[in-house]
């Protein structure tokens, strides 16, 4: 029979630790067991990467820091102009 009792605190740690990865074929945010990405449907043989995770939070900083440099140099110039 199965217990019907709730989750096992086997299901509690995989919940609490938000275990993801990325997808190597796509580079999608997925469950780190999942077998198939769901993204782009590749099988994950060698299961997810997880080093790109912290260089895609920087880049992402990278990203903002210069739009917000573009927008910055576009209001002085356009300040500039009157
Ligand atoms: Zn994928």
């Amino acid at each position: 029979m199965y217990n019907d009792q709730g989750p096992s605190e086997d299901d509690i740690d995989r919940f609490s630790q938000d275990e993801t990865g990325y997808c190597p074929h796509c580079n999608e945010e997925i469950w780190d067991d999942a077998a198939k990405c769901p993204a782009c449907g590749n099988w994950l043989h060698d299961g997810t990467r997880h080093e790109d995770q912290a260089v895609r939070y920087f880049k992402n900083k990278f990203v903002v820091c210069i739009v917000i440099a573009l927008l910055l140099g576009f209001f002085w110039s356009v300040t500039r102009l009157f």
